[in-house]
């Protein structure tokens, strides 16, 4: 066998084990008897839109059609209403022929990966950062290099980032919002960051690519809107996914969407599409690509989202816990009471309440509280959290 894979399928995710913990606790003692708030998973439903689409698309849609494969990057019809649908809302260039339908952005981020990184390449991530892009980068031969945000706001260190640059760098990869921040670039950062690029790619004569990974985009609370990457660089890869937008995380859809200026765009395409593949993704869900040019533009009730968010940012801020605000996702990020976030993990487990450490994200000293659950839970949690800070006399 493959000692690296057995290690990645042995090792549980610290997420995994705490769900597994939870379950456990709950069954023992009922309930209430913990509240989690480690897993990302989206709580509100989907939009009425998508079971009336669905319904339609099977009462209306030949089987061989619907459950049969589309062409491997995806049908050009679908292709064509995302490339129409960003060029509207966004007024950025996007064209059918520079997207690949995936199984969401965990795929859309492999491919991407895949495609341009050659063994050795380097991939700068603002931390804190999704876990698995690690595991993502490294499985496409190339190392991860994390460079920590700025403390307080969360927002990248563009001065860090200059400094980390070097001959090795192929990728900056941007998650915007941020999971597990909630921070968002805005657009003046995001320009200072493509200028970086462009002056590095020509001091190293090589393209340095941007990828950026927004799952999160449509979920931004107080008006914030989050810039569309491919009018700021055109050497942009963007990777997005349905998941959260629409709350399909277990029915996988998602996109990678070339620039179409991207310099020598036909043979960046062909290694998306190679690396698909490579990859063994013959296609993605046939039925949910069909499903997305009724749904676009639309989102579940992120209101709901924007309340826990008040709830729980009011709440703990209250109790004398310092919080980074989020501008968008539906995680926050705590700031641990002592510098070992997993001792902080034990002292709420006392008091029956989960969450995850920031060493996860690349970033100690901090913890996730993800509030894609009922408000009720939170509701119900606050003692427990005004309980917990009265543990450090805060
Ligand atoms: N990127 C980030 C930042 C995420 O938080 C997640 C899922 O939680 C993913 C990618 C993977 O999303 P998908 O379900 O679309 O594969």
């Amino acid at each position: 066998m493959n000692e690296r894979m057995r290690g990645l399928g042995a090792k549980k995710s610290i997420i995994r084990e705490l769900f597994e913990y939870a379950k456990t606790v709950r069954a023992e003692k009922g309930a209430d008897a913990i509240f989690d708030f480690t897993i990302g998973n989206p709580s509100v439903s989907a939009p009425k839109a998508v079971a009336e689409a669905l319904t339609h698309l099977i009462e209306t849609t030949p089987p061989v059609i619907l459950h049969g494969y589309t062409s491997a990057q995806g049908d050009p019809a679908v292709r064509e209403a995302i490339a129409s649908y960003i060029r509207d809302t966004y007024k950025a260039p996007a064209e059918a022929d520079r997207i690949y339908m995936t199984a969401g952005a965990a795929a859309a981020l492999c491919i991407s990966f895949h495609a341009i990184l050659n063994p050795g390449d380097e991939v700068i991530v603002p931390a804190p950062y999704f876990p698995e892009y690690k595991v993502f980068v490294e499985s496409a031969g190339g190392t991860l290099r994390p460079i920590p945000s700025l403390q307080g706001s969360m927002k990248p260190d563009i001065d860090a980032i200059r400094a980390a640059i070097n001959e090795k760098t192929r990728i900056l990869l941007l998650n915007s919002p941020n999971n597990p921040s909630g921070a968002v670039i805005d657009g003046e950062s995001l320009a200072a960051l493509c200028a970086l690029l462009e002056e590095k790619s020509e001091t190293f004569g090589h393209t340095i690519y941007l990828v950026g990974d927004e799952p999160y985009r449509e979920l931004v609370y107080d008006g914030i809107t989050v810039p569309y990457l491919t009018n700021y660089y055109k050497n942009t890869i963007v990777c997005y996914s349905f998941s959260k937008s629409l709350s399909l995380a277990g029915e996988r859809i998602g996109y990678v969407l070339l620039h179409p200026e991207c310099e020598n765009a036909d043979d960046v395409y062909a290694a998306i599409c190679g690396a698909g593949r490579a990859l063994g993704y013959v296609c993605a869900p046939s039925m949910l690509q069909f499903l997305i040019p009724y749904c676009l533009g639309r989102t579940s009730d992120v209101s709901i989202y924007a309340k826990n968010r008040g709830l729980l940012y009011e709440g703990l801020s209250s109790f004398g816990f310092e919080c980074v605000k989020p501008e968008g996702a539906f995680y926050l990020f705590l700031k641990s009471p002592e510098p070992d976030a997993y001792a902080f993990l034990e002292k709420a487990k006392a008091h029956g309440l989960l969450f995850v450490p920031g060493d996860d994200f690349g970033y100690p000293g901090y913890v996730r509280v993800a509030y894609c659950v009922q408000s009720e839970t939170i509701e119900k949690a606050l003692p427990r959290f005004s309980a917990l800070a009265k543990d450090y006399n805060l």
